[in-house]
């Protein structure tokens, strides 16, 4: 089997990468009980888990594990789902809204337990604060604050004045709201993590090997330029980098990419400035921001997106002009990193899963929730593939429409959708 190299994006996580990992690509055919496509948190998930069961697993990824969204995330590793548990009980009615709440406690949970059991160093710490800069949005936090204690038994904290800038170190904001159930970590030295840990359970990964296409017979063949694997069950785990791979799960999701930069060390002082508690922290815009610091001190901050195949040029001015607003004091402060990557979001913001005949299973569509409930598809596609759906199913009957004018003509849509909603974020209170 010929090694090849290939490179993660330049980013400050590739340049804080903890280990170096160098898979074979696949060359010639060979068998397994499930073969699962794409190497992040889906992926290797599914993988450490079937395994883990007994299974023998190949796990094919076009590029290197880790090189999607998984290795270039913001790395909040957020409690529940990625909705409010008042809308989904809106969507799904509350007996199924509280089955989605427990998953999404355990998804955490999931993350935290992988890194325990595995040993993998990536930075883990506890907190989130969710930011709003309009009054109507931290009146919507205050409430559900009481929402969540009243109704599921959970504990999160609304701020507002002195109490809040405290916490976030800019008086930028009317209201927050904060607990201590959801981490962040470092996105790719996690990836990197879980698939040591599948190598390790004997799991044969591939790296540099793109799924040109698979049958639909049994066991299914999985097709490479270099091989093909056959296998009874099959998992599709490439979230934003689809492609035309399965035209009949494509058009539930819309690929889009986002962004982030990393600065220059700050200065011990003003880390305690910029992020007095070291949480991650998001604002309640439609076209979030997000921040959190670096192991070594950094500001890293998310924001902005674009519905195009090309990055921005300058992504570091294009994330700066995010950041600015919120900590003016970062003005002189310089931008060591910009990096992009590619998500896939759906209609409703929640995730689509389900299974395709022969025994395809798909879990993608995080829509930003990706790094605890991409851990714990991988979870329940292990539970599903050993004959216990009922937990898979859960996430499976959540409504998953496709966008209108499917993948051809979900664009303008989108965009428009999109340009929409950004306006209200200027301009709305
Ligand atoms: C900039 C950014 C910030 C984000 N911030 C957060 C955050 O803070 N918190 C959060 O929870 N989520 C966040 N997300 C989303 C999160 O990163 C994703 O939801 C999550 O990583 C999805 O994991 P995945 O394994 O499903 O997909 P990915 O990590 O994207 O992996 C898919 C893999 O499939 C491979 N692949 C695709 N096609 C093929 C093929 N034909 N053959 C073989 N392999 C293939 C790709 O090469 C890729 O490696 C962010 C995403 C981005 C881009």
């Amino acid at each position: 089997m010929a090694r090849q190299q290939s490179a993660h994006p330049d980013s400050y996580y590739t340049a804080t990468a903890n280990r170096s990992l160098d898979f074979p690509r696949l060359q010639g055919d060979a068998q397994a009980d499930a073969c699962v496509i794409g190497g992040g948190y889906t992926g290797l998930s599914s993988a450490i888990h079937l395994a883990e069961r007994g299974y023998s697993v190949v796990l094919l990824e076009a590029e290197r594990v880790g090189w999607g969204a998984s290795g270039r995330n913001g790395g909040h590793c957020s409690i529940g789902q990625r909705q409010p548990q008042d809308e989904l009980e809106g969507l799904v009615g509350r007996e199924e809204a509280r089955r989605l709440w427990a998953l999404g406690v355990e998804s955490v949970a999931t993350v935290r337990e992988l890194i325990e059991r595995f040993g993998i160093e990536c930075d883990l710490k506890d907190g989130c604060l969710q930011v709003a800069a309009k009054r109507s949005d931290a009146a919507w936090y205050r409430r559900y604050e009481d929402f969540m204690r009243s109704g599921y038994g959970f504990d999160m904290r609304y701020l507002e004045g002195d109490d809040l800038v405290h916490l976030a170190g800019t008086d930028k904001f009317v209201g927050g709201l904060v607990e201590y159930a959801s981490a962040h970590l470092h996105p790719l030295n996690y990836a990197l993590g879980l698939a040591a840990a599948a190598d390790g359970l004997g799991v044969r990964i591939f790296e540099q090997s793109r799924v040109e296409g698979y049958d639909r017979s049994r066991p299914t063949r999985v097709r490479t330029a270099g091989g093909c694997i056959s296998a009874d069950h099959v998992v599709l785990a490439c979230n934003g980098y689809l492609g035309k791979l399965e035209p009949r799960v494509a058009g539930k999701i819309m690929p889009l990419n986002n962004f982030i930069i990393a600065t220059e060390p700050l200065a011990p002082e003003a880390q305690r400035q910029t992020n007095p508690r070291d949480l991650c922290v998001y604002d309640a815009k439609f076209v979030v921001n997000y921040w959190k610091l670096s192991a070594d001190g950094r500001l890293l901050f998310g924001g902005g997106e674009n519905y195009t195949r090309r990055f921005p040029s300058d992504i570091r001015s294009f994330v700066r002009k995010r950041m600015l607003p919120i900590y003016p004091q970062l003005a002189d402060t310089r931008i060591d990193y910009g990096w992009g990557g590619t998500l896939a979001v759906t209609m409703n913001r929640m995730p689509c899963f389900g299974r395709l005949e022969p025994d395809v299973y798909y879990a993608l569509g995080f829509s930003g929730h990706g790094v605890q409930i991409g851990t714990l598809a991988g979870k329940l596609i292990a539970e599903a593939v050993a004959g216990t759906a009922e937990r898979f199913d859960v996430m499976a009957r959540l409504p998953s429409p496709a966008f209108p004018g499917g993948t051809l003509l979900r664009w303008p849509g989108l965009v428009l959708g999109m340009l929409y909603h950004a306006l209200r974020d200027r301009f709305g209170d």
